[in-house]
């Protein structure tokens, strides 16, 4: 009997989370369209739409004509009915933005970092300080946030506690939730990886839209990778997959930033390729000054510079190599190439990275995947650390901030 109700509870949690995803994803749509896309009959439908609306979850957004009958009514998420933040925790500040359920910007904080390895204790500080802007500037009630997301340079274990691993920033072992919890913030914390949240981003409003299996590259200064299998992020026993950068491109190879030899990231992360051109050059410096500018000065040389044409052109090889490991590994239909880094060779280079890609893959997983550029830029972290909370909302069906009476089995 117990057994029999915990199913009957799933099943209606999960009727409650496919109609709230489909409204949220591609509303507004009338309920004859929900149970057409959902394949839900036309009862369940009208019984869970009518409870989401008794919780405010779900409002009606006027009318459209239907051929011959009664005109039908349309229904989307509230976009009030609750507040997010996103959060990105980078190497050089702290991005923070505030979206209500339609994901429109309603308020944004920047603080810049004077050090690259900020101590824990400051960014804790500068967090709850910054929530407490965002919110007056948008007059946004605290009462009103379904919950935070915060994207981070690192390796993120989920569990009972929440730690970030982030070599890059000097954090070790951090409790990160229980850092806002001591600053005063009790809404619910997600907390993932930064390239995880961008991917996800792109996912949901960008290039990645619409695919099942896809791959989200991101080249920066080092590289990450978000790899979606069915539809749901891939994270590995404890969260750290998609450390694409990391795998060995060359055995011997060059040093990487993570101590090994050879990996992708030493020859195609921003740091790698600049090194790489630096050494062409006999040891020359690079003019201009930062890596970014650095890079756009390399691609727009090859054509009066034989050494800055052979980088590049190597680069291209060594990218088309590492996506082609993509292809062969996950069968993804769809590889959106991203970062700044990422965007300044793919803008300049994309049909050369697919050739170079196809010379390494297996032909027939390279003829299901197409390889485009990311639509979001390179500054989705916060947007999509703040789809974290979102994607708890919508995987219930329900608001996360408030728990079962009964718990679940
Ligand atoms: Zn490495």
């Amino acid at each position: 009997m117990e057994q029999r109700r915990a199913t009957v509870r799933d099943l209606r949690r999960r009727n409650r989370s496919t109609l709230l995803s489909t409204l949220f994803f591609d509303g507004p749509l009338s309920r004859h369209e929900l149970g057409g896309r959902t394949g839900l009959s036309a009862a369940t439908v009208s019984n869970v739409v009518g409870e989401m609306i008794d919780d405010g979850l779900v409002i009606e957004a006027g009318q459209v004509e239907s051929d011959g009958g009664r005109p039908r009514v349309l229904l989307r998420v509230d976009p009030t009915y609750g507040h997010v933040v996103g959060i990105d925790v980078g190497e050089t500040g702290v991005t923070m933005e505030l979206f209500d359920l339609a994901m429109t910007r309603l308020a944004q904080v920047d603080r810049p970092l004077a050090t690259p390895q900020p101590d824990v204790a400051l960014v804790g500080e500068i967090i709850a300080a910054g929530f407490g802007t965002l919110l007056a500037s948008a007059g946004v009630a605290e009462s009103s946030l379904l919950g935070v997301g915060i994207g981070v340079p690192g390796t993120v274990e989920q569990g009972a506690t929440v730690r970030v691993h982030a070599q890059t920033i000097g954090w070790d072992g951090v409790a990160l939730p229980d850092l806002l919890r001591a600053n005063g913030i009790t809404v619910p914390v997600f907390v993932e990886n930064g390239a995880k949240t961008q991917g996800q981003a792109e996912m949901w409003f960008g290039a990645g839209r619409g695919a099942r299996h896809a791959v989200i590259a991101l080249i920066g200064s080092g590289i990450g990778a978000t790899v979606v299998t069915d539809g749901t992020t891939y994270r590995g026993a404890t969260s750290s997959a998609g450390e694409w950068g990391h795998t060995t491109l060359s055995y011997g190879g060059r040093v990487c930033r993570c101590g090994a030899l050879g990996c992708l990231e030493a020859y195609v992360g921003a740091e790698g390729i600049l090194d790489r051109f630096r050494k062409a050059r006999g040891g020359r410096a690079i003019p201009r000054v930062d890596e970014q500018s650095q890079l756009d000065f390399l691609l727009a040389s090859t054509e009066r510079s034989e050494t800055a044409a052979a980088v590049v052109a190597e680069t291209v090889g060594y990218l088309g190599a590492g996506i082609a490991n993509l292809v062969n590994l996950f069968n993804p239909e769809r590889i959106v190439l991203g970062g700044w880094a990422g965007m300044a060779l793919g803008s300049r280079l994309l049909p050369e990275i697919r050739t170079a890609t196809a010379a390494h893959a297996l032909r027939h997983a390279y003829e299901q995947t197409s390889i485009v550029l990311c639509e979001l830029g390179p500054d989705a972290v916060a947007v999509g650390a703040a789809t974290l909370p979102v994607e708890a909302l919508l995987s219930l069906g329900s608001d996360p901030r408030i728990r079962p009476k009964t718990p679940a089995l």
